[in-house]
């Protein structure tokens, strides 16, 4: 099937890209690794597209302030193999291992799976789990949305049809803190069948899952037995059956992943000097 017909403008600043975004039934394009799929199977079918890989400027990975901020245009690739941010926040890089493959990566961008909010992708339950945000801009504006209002159902996040997302800002990890990032997938590469990512933090502890619930879900298991965690979690996810799993295998995932990622994270913690 080929997409709907469409219009198609690549503005060479911010500002036009977001004047460009005004025009009703407009859609951003920027890896186009989600965005070209749903429209060559017509379950998109935007009467514009605004294509934002002409505005210099987006595709910057930044130290600032207590993290790092990675622009709407750098690519997976550039952010799983930045050294900026394995030393800052490295919880970013092990879950992008995870991601597609490296053709996609090398396209795809972390922002544009930020804003395409699929309850099935690593990003999103990263952003949550370590409390940063994404920031857009828009007719009105530029306003900061943290992760726990950005992400408000399946395939749907809190960013506006006329606002581009410039950046997601990741914050770092704490001193002593350690991470830990792991998936089950039918093949390497596929979307995970359920994923677990974990921040331990002296008796902090916290684990994020995708592909349980309709959007990412973070549980605080700070001070729950270990042998209670993976059933503390589950009162806070809502598995269901598909295609590619049946809830009562999601389930188990949800046990195996959690005791794993939270080991690991202990030990990466108690590597950097932190931990129980
Ligand atoms: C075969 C295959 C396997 C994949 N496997 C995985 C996987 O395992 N895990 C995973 O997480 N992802 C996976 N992906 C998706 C991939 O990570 C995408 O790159 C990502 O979801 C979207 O990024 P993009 O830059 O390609 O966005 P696009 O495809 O360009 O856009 C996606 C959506 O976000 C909007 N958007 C994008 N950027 C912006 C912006 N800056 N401002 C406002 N709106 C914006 C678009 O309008 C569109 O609605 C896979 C993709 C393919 C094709």
């Amino acid at each position: 099937m080929k997409p709907a017909p469409f219009d198609y403008v690549r503005p060479t600043d911010l500002a036009g890209a977001v004047a460009a975004l005004a025009a009703p039934d407009s859609k951003v394009l920027a890896g186009g690794q989600s965005l070209v799929p749903l429209l060559s199977m017509r379950l998109a079918a935007p009467s514009l597209v605004v294509d934002i890989n002409g505005v210099p400027g987006l595709d910057t990975i930044t130290e600032v302030g207590g993290g790092v901020r990675v622009g709407a245009l750098a690519r997976h690739t550039a952010v799983l193999e930045s050294p900026l941010l394995a030393r800052v926040q490295p919880l970013v890089p092990a879950a992008l291992a995870h991601v597609a493959h490296p053709t996609i990566r090398n396209r795809g961008t972390t922002v544009g799976s930020l804003v395409h909010a699929d309850a099935a992708a690593e990003m999103p339950v990263v952003l949550r789990l370590l409390e940063g945000s994404l920031d857009v801009e828009g007719p009105a504006g530029r306003r900061t949305i943290g992760a726990r209002e950005l992400f408000v159902g399946p395939l749907e996040s809190a960013v506006g049809p006329d606002e581009i997302a410039v950046s997601a800002f990741f914050p770092a990890l704490p001193a002593g803190a350690g991470v830990a990032f792991d998936e089950v997938a039918r093949r390497h590469g596929d979307y995970a069948l359920v994923g677990a990512g974990a921040v331990v933090d002296g008796d902090r502890i916290r684990v994020g899952y995708l592909s349980v619930s309709d959007v990412p879900v973070v549980v605080d298991l700070t001070g729950v037995a270990p042998a209670d965690r993976a059933d503390a979690a589950l009162e806070h996810l809502d598995a269901a059956t598909d295609i590619h799993s049946t809830a009562a295998y999601r389930r188990q995932l949800v046990r195996v992943l959690t005791d794993r990622v939270v080991a690991v994270a202990t030990r990466n913690a108690t590597a950097q000097g932190g931990g129980r």
